[in-house]
C-alpha cells in the first residue's frame, strides 16, 4: 500500500475521496456544500452520478448546497431557496421551477438562460446586493424586489403554504408573484 498526500490528487479525485469517506461512518444524512462548484463540466458529471449512486444505495439523506440551479434540479426531489441566510421558498423540485411562488426565487430563475424566464428577469431591480451583516429590515429583498410595498420594508414575512399543495413561501405577496408573468 502507498499513502500519498492530498495536493498530488486532481480536483476530481479529491471530490471523490471525500464521497468515499462520509458513507465509512455510517451517517444518517449527509451535507455536501458546494461539492462541484470547482470541477469542470465532465467531472461534475461524474461526481454527481457517483452521489445520486450513493443517496440509491446506501438510503441516506443528503443535503445538497449549490449555487448551480441546473445541477440541484438534477439532483434534488425538494429544494428550499435562501436569500441572505433566510429560506424565501420551500418546496418540491418541480413546482420551485416550474411556479417559484416568490419574487426571489424567480429572479435566481430568471438567471438561468430560458425564453418562458425571460420576462421575470427584466423585472428584477437593479443594484448591488445588501450586506449580509446590515441586512434590510423587514423583508430582506424588498430592495430589489418589483412587488415590493410599505410592508415589506418593516414586516418579515412569515413562511407560509401557497395553495393547497404548492410550496411555502416567504412574501407577503406570493399569490401575485405565482400569477405574474
Ligand atoms: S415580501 Fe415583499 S419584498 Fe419580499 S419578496 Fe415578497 S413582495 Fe418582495
Amino acid at each position: 500500500m502507498t499513502s500519498r498526500y492530498p495536493h498530488p490528487f486532481s480536483g476530481g479525485q479529491r471530490q471523490r475521496i471525500g464521497i468515499a469517506r462520509g458513507p465509512a461512518l455510517e451517517p444518517d444524512a449527509l451535507i455536501c456544500d458546494e461539492p462541484v462548484s470547482a470541477l469542470d463540466v465532465s467531472v461534475q458529471a461524474q461526481v454527481i452520478n457517483l452521489r445520486a449512486d450513493l443517496r440509491r444505495r446506501l438510503g441516506v439523506g443528503v443535503v445538497f448546497i449549490a449555487h448551480d440551479l441546473s445541477v440541484v434540479r438534477h439532483l434534488a426531489d425538494r429544494v428550499a431557496v435562501m436569500y441572505l441566510g433566510r429560506v424565501a421558498e420551500v418546496g418540491g423540485t418541480a413546482s420551485i421551477y416550474d411556479e417559484p411562488a416568490n419574487p426571489y426565487t424567480q429572479a435566481l430563475l430568471s438567471a438561468v438562460p430560458s425564453p418562458d424566464r425571460a420576462a421575470r428577469g427584466r423585472r428584477v431591480r437593479t443594484g448591488e446586493p445588501p450586506s449580509p451583516i446590515d441586512p434590510p429590515t423587514g423583508c430582506r429583498f424588498n430592495p430589489r424586489c418589483w412587488l415590493a410595498q410599505d410592508i415589506c420594508r418593516h414586516d418579515a414575512p412569515p413562511l407560509r403554504e401557497i395553495g393547497d399543495h404548492g410550496p411555502r413561501s416567504a412574501c407577503h405577496f406570493a399569490e401575485e408573484a405565482l400569477r405574474s408573468p
